[in-house]
């Protein structure tokens, strides 16, 4: 392994050398192909996606003594001279170090210094990070840019960079690459370099680069130093699914391992942030994305199983961690704390993390090959093979008998007009049936919300039509949401294309406060603790098994 690291050893030195930015190398080779190069130009994008590169390519076409069509010869003396970074021509600043106005204003006295004949190329690296006096300091030269000056500014950050600054130079947007660009980068340096390589570990750095060259490479550095295994260092995608499962072992199994790999707690919560900052913007603003398309797609799912308010909440609470750890005796222990609370049933079963919960638990079972169990006889309780039950009590399909339910004293639904659409008679079971056998037939056909909700609803038959009386406005509603849902499966239970329709018949006995109680009601806590989660482990538990020998207490406030 050479000792020159592979992302300056395959740094590009010609223009068509560079990977996945071929709009701006089509910008800058024509300005310079006909003198027209400007003197100031913003480059922004993600980092290792080669803004520093191009600013040396640039100035070393814009000094090399034979240039052929935009692009520097690579041997002339000046050309030489900026490869090994001995040029006068090109003076290099990292804002984010030297960032004060004086700085700036030893620049912009170098700069006036101009060598007749010559370009001066100042590339300020991290630009944004200039103080506002600094960056008032370099508007002035930029509005009188001293003759043979080009300013290259780079930032990662284009919208921290003053509107004055930018209005005045020449923004060049790079992009991340494509995996498919990245790993033929990947395998044309793995063959040049002579490297041995798995299929596998190629997969697995461009996968862990997400779209930066030097990112990618850099991973494809510490694949072959560890021999050939690419080691992911950095499972933040494991502790985003500890924390969609509410699973306190994981996060905390995540947090162990990271360390162990030599991370500190501080980067592992600044990564975490970052990562939750993409997810967040995936759902509020996706443009501002800066990922590649798959790695977009893999954030975008997670911050949907997580949902907003929860990203929003995590992210808050990392970021008082972050100042928590601050002065702490072991940042780890307030890492480790911080995210069981973030997990704690206890702590977090508010209304939000439970429908959270409950939508999550219902993809789930969507997901699931369904089983569908046998109707019941309710006569016998006992399952009916190879048919479907048949109410003795009713006597033909398009029964007119009364519904079970008593008719509702107040109306204030409109009349059941959608009884036009006749009852499918092909079945055994009629709307008739389907409301006598209402919770064999569709209540336990439904799981979760859906079946909570149908329960807030009594059933009635008239005139071919399943009328879904509810006791309010707020019933109702609920209702509304999975009336479609219930149909479907009032459909499926026999009823053929019956119309199903909701009726709100006011309860003026029952308390206001009695709203409240109802929606609990609903939510069946038994059924959700009974359906499979990705953990079945109690926190406390998890705790004990992370500290072996340990002893959990609880403790009265
Ligand atoms: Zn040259």
């Amino acid at each position: 392994m050479a000792a020159q690291s592979l992302y300056r050893r395959y740094r590009p030195q010609r223009f068509s050398e560079l990977k996945g930015q071929e709009h701006i190398v089509r910008a800058l080779k024509n300005s310079i192909v006909n003198s027209r190069e400007g003197h100031a130009y913003l480059f922004s994008g993600p980092r290792g996606t080669g803004k520093t590169t191009t600013a040396r390519i640039l100035a070393k076409v814009l000094n090399c003594d034979s240039p052929v069509d935009g692009e520097p010869c690579c041997a002339c003396p000046s050309c030489l001279a900026v490869q090994t970074g001995n040029s006068f021509d090109v003076i290099e600043l990292d804002a984010a170090s030297n960032n004060g106005v004086a700085d700036i204003r030893e620049i912009i006295a170098s700069a006036s210094l101009g060598s007749p004949g010559r370009h001066r190329v100042f590339i300020l690296d991290e630009v944004h990070m200039l103080s506002k006096s600094a960056e008032a300091a370099l508007l002035k030269t930029l509005e009188e840019p001293p003759p043979g000056v080009v300013f290259v500014l780079a930032t990662t950050d284009p919208q921290k960079v003053g509107e004055t600054i930018r209005s005045r130079t020449q923004h060049l947007q790079f992009h991340l690459l494509q995996e498919s660009e990245l790993e033929e980068h990947v395998r044309w340096v793995v063959a040049d370099a002579g490297l041995d390589v798995s299929p596998e570990t190629i997969e697995a750095v461009v996968r862990q680069g997400a779209g930066s060259v030097r990112d990618t490479l850099s991973a494809l550095e510490l694949a072959v130093a560890v021999g050939g295994i690419a080691e992911e260092a950095t499972p933040v995608d494991e502790f985003v699914e500890a924390l969609v499962a509410y699973d306190a072992g994981r996060l905390l199994a995540a947090v162990a391992q990271s360390v162990s790999l030599g991370r500190e707690p501080r980067s592992i919560v600044d990564d975490l942030v970052a990562h939750l900052r993409d997810c967040f913007l995936s759902q509020m603003a996706p443009e501002l994305v800066q990922l590649s398309e798959r790695r977009s797609a893999e954030v975008s799912d997670q911050a949907q199983r997580l949902g907003t308010p929860r990203v929003v909440k995590i992210i808050e609470t990392l970021g008082q961690t972050i100042n928590d750890m601050k002065g702490a005796p072991d940042p780890r222990v307030v890492l480790e704390v911080s995210l069981v609370k973030l997990v704690h049933r206890e702590l977090q079963m508010g209304v939000e993390a439970l429908m959270a919960r409950i939508e999550r638990l219902e993809r789930e079972i969507e997901n699931r090959p369904v089983i569908a169990p046998a109707p019941v006889n309710p006569s016998t309780g006992r399952a009916v093979l190879g048919g479907r039950v048949k109410d003795p009590s009713t006597p033909t399909p398009r029964a007119e008998t009364p519904a079970p339910v008593p008719e509702p004293t107040t109306s204030v639904a409109p009349p059941p007009a959608a009884s036009t659409d006749a009852p499918v008679t092909a079945t055994t079971m009629s709307a008739a049936d389907v409301v006598t056998n209402w919770s064999t037939a569709v209540i336990n056909e439904m799981k979760g919300m859906r079946r909570a909700v149908a329960q807030m609803a009594k059933p009635a038959h008239r005139d071919g039509t399943i009328v879904l009386v509810v006791d309010n406005e707020h019933a109702a509603k609920r209702v509304k949401e999975y009336l479609t849902d219930i149909t479907d499966v009032v459909h499926r239970a026999g009823a053929g294309k019956c119309p199903v329709i909701i009726e709100t018949r006011p309860d003026d006995s029952k308390p206001i406060a009695k709203k409240r109680v109802v929606e609990d009601e609903t939510i069946d806590i038994d059924e959700i603790k009974n359906l499979p989660t990705v953990s079945e482990k109690d926190v406390t538990d998890s705790l004990a098994e992370m500290f072996p020998g340990s002893v959990i207490e609880t403790v009265e406030e």
